[in-house]
């Protein structure tokens, strides 16, 4: 026992521990890990999924009611209520009991396994698709690329000198010219070595009513080993309901539906939170995609998809990540992405991702 507390206490058990907290404080990230296809948490030791993500799948419609918080699902004539803190589900009426209750996760409601494998699943069938062939086009109308730093900002600098500005400059170019051939407009917050202020480049996205918003990083970090590629989409913070609240008094809502504009302030917040907590499931699923096809695509370690409160995500108001492509930091990766080459193979990964995003939208509209 006395040897056992000796361990416990000592010094190697509790300065990883101490640095693991810290860390996660620090840098507010959560690595998500997917199951089916799926972002899956785990609280209290039970898998959760994200409810809006299963219901888009199945195109199964979600109402949310902020006030009661009660959710009800609907489709082909079948009905299914449920309640965050709730155990107890209803399922067409039948009230049925579940192990763990829904729940909220990162600002998003999140349902336990059990509910997607023993109710959801059976319930709202697969929706049977015939993937015709060919039919790999890119469905979406318009992607904003965003080039980190520019101009008097040249982000990191790697040990021989290559400047991050330029290495996100030219693989955004790139990501734009595959997107193009595949139909889809592109627009760029900056073409040249300009600086331009973040709050500008989330205003380029929001005005141009972009389905996408894609920033491109590089990294750097004091550990010269560590490398790899990873992608970010914006985390929720407490600051959410506030900020669904300002963006409905305060912005012109550009809204195509015109009903819009006679609502309440306080109804304009509980949609535009909607489309906060759907745009956010949005993006951590093209993260998820993005990473599979770098993975796939490139000899390159994955260090995964994580939140974080980047100012420049936070501003958007439709699905977008933040991809840091490699760390200029370490001898490595500095020579890989000064190659024409290896820049091309990001955008190709990236394109790759951005298609399989868009198919996974498109198999919930063909139904
Ligand atoms: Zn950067």
């Amino acid at each position: 026992m006395k040897n056992f507390k000796k361990i416990f206490f000592s010094r190697l058990f509790i300065l990883p521990v101490i640095f693991y907290l810290l860390s996660t404080i620090l840098s507010g990230c959560v690595t998500v890990p997917v199951q089916d296809g799926l972002p899956v948490y785990y609280i209290g030791g039970a898998a959760y999924y994200p409810l809006v993500s299963l219901c888009q799948r199945r195109n199964v419609e979600l109402k949310y009611d902020a006030v009661t918080r009660i959710v009800v699902l609907n489709a082909d004539s079948k009905q299914v209520t449920l309640r965050p803190g709730d155990a107890l589900v209803l399922v067409d009426q039948r009230p049925m009991r579940l192990n763990y209750p829904v729940d909220i996760y990162q600002g998003t409601v999140v349902v336990p396994r059990q509910f997607k494998e023993q109710i959801f699943d059976l319930l709202f069938k697969q929706p049977v698709f015939t993937r015709k062939y060919g039919v790999s086009k890119i469905r979406l109308s318009k992607v904003v690329i965003d080039p980190g730093h520019g101009g008097n900002d040249p982000g990191a600098i790697g040990r021989t000198g290559l400047r991050e500005k330029d290495v996100n400059l030219d693989i955004a170019k790139r990501l734009s010219n595959l997107l193009k051939q595949e139909g889809v407009q592109t627009v760029l917050t900056r073409s040249t070595d300009k600086f331009i202020p973040l709050p500008v480049r989330a205003n380029i996205a929001n005005h141009g009513q972009a389905d996408l918003f894609i920033s491109i990083h590089s990294n750097a970090s004091r550990t010269r080993s560590l490398n790899g590629f990873e992608i970010y989409y914006v985390a929720p913070s407490v600051s959410d309901a506030k900020r669904a609240y300002f963006a409905a008094r305060n912005e012109a809502l550009n809204l195509r539906n015109a009903q819009f504009a006679s609502f309440s302030s306080d109804l304009k917040a509980i949609i535009w939170d909607m489309i906060y907590t759907n745009s956010r499931a949005e993006s951590i699923e093209l993260s998820q995609a993005i990473c599979k096809a770098i993975d796939d695509d490139l000899d390159v370690k994955i260090l995964g998809v994580k939140s974080a409160r980047f100012q420049v995500l936070k501003g958007i108001k439709m699905p977008g990540v933040l991809i840091e492509t490699g760390f200029l930091s370490n001898a490595g990766e500095e020579r890989l992405l000064r190659s024409n080459a290896y820049r091309q193979r990001i955008a190709e990964g990236v394109l790759e991702g951005i298609r399989d995003y868009s198919q996974n939208l498109a198999l919930v509209e063909a139904r």
